[in-house]
């Protein structure tokens, strides 16, 4: 590490599987930048500990935040952007001189990732599984790109339900709970499946219903593995044949947080690309 170096870093527990070195070392490259980014592992209850020693490196110009930390950043930051605020949660923060913002660019990477993939939101019926951190921060990007409705499943149905109840405080009726016990055919279906639980790393299967397939919907999985995973193989079986893992919303929310600290937008589909060659 040189003296006029910049530095970022990616907190997180575990991290050691983190790409995000790579991407954002490919992203600083296409502008002839001089970006160190690390991995920094934090225990789970020592993340300002963490962040302070972190952020008292000279040349430090930000961070991202994964599991388990984006609510421990929310707490941390001096400030947040209306995105972290909504989602409640912030994977991204930017160094102003000695004020620190928090941002989430979950959201706009996922709407993103579906551009790249020609899926255009607008007017879409939409089953969103899961209520933590990945849907809380992607929840308001699917609002604000014209969905007509987002149901909202859980395992915890009260998550669910709060976070409904949240999301329609910005903007109402078209957060919905979803219950697998009154789906049927009779019903409009889904345009499109995003699966935000982690259940997927462990090769699970969320409980619902296998008509929520019936209308051959994109299905997308956040959870990204060097084969299609399970939640991808079933919709497949089910007839559907648009299915993408989160690999791009990864490079695609890294991209964002790229241009909060540099002001310059990284061009992704090569980034993208690279990962996959060399999974
Ligand atoms: P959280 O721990 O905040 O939430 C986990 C979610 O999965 C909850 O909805 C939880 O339900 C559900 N879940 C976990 N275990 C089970 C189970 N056995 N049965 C049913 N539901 C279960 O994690 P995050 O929301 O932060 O992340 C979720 C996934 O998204 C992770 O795998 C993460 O890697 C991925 N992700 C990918 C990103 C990308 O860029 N591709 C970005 C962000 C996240 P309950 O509330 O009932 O516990």
């Amino acid at each position: 590490m040189s003296a006029s170096q910049t530095i970022a870093c990616v907190f997180g527990n575990p991290i050691e599987q983190s790409k995000s070195p790579t991407i954002h070392a490919l992203f600083a490259k296409q502008f002839d930048i001089d970006l160190h980014y690390i991995k920094r592992f934090a225990e789970v209850d020592a993340f300002t500990l963490s962040a302070d020693e972190f952020f008292s490196l000279p040349n430090t110009i930000g961070a991202n935040v994964t599991m388990p930390f984006k609510h421990d950043a929310l707490k941390w930051v001096s400030s947040l952007s209306s995105q972290a605020k909504r989602a409640g949660a912030v994977n991204t923060i930017i160094r102003k001189g000695n004020v620190f913002e928090g941002d989430n660019t979950d959201g706009v990477g996922l709407v993103n990732d579906l551009k790249d993939h020609d899926v255009d939101l607008q007017g879409l019926n939409i089953l969103l599984v899961g209520a933590g951190g990945a849907a809380k921060g992607v929840l308001p990007a699917l609002i604000d790109a014209g969905t007509n409705q987002v149901s909202v499943y859980n395992r915890s149905r009260d998550k669910a339900i709060a976070l409904v109840n949240e999301t329609n405080h910005y903007k109402n009726d078209i957060a919905t709970v979803y219950d697998d016990t009154t789906y049927d055919e009779t019903r409009a279906g889904f345009d499109l499946i995003i699966n935000a639980t982690s259940l997927s790393l462990y090769g699970e299967l969320p409980q619902i219903s296998d008509l929520v397939f019936s209308n051959k919907p994109v299905v997308y999985d956040m959870v990204y593995q060097p084969s299609p995973t399970v939640f991808m193989q079933k919709a497949n079986s089910f007839g559907c044949t648009n299915n993408i893992d989160g690999l791009g919303m990864l490079v695609n929310q890294a991209a964002q947080s790229f241009y909060l600290w540099f002001g310059h937008y990284p061009e992704v589909g090569k980034v993208h690309q690279y990962l996959i060659e060399n999974k």
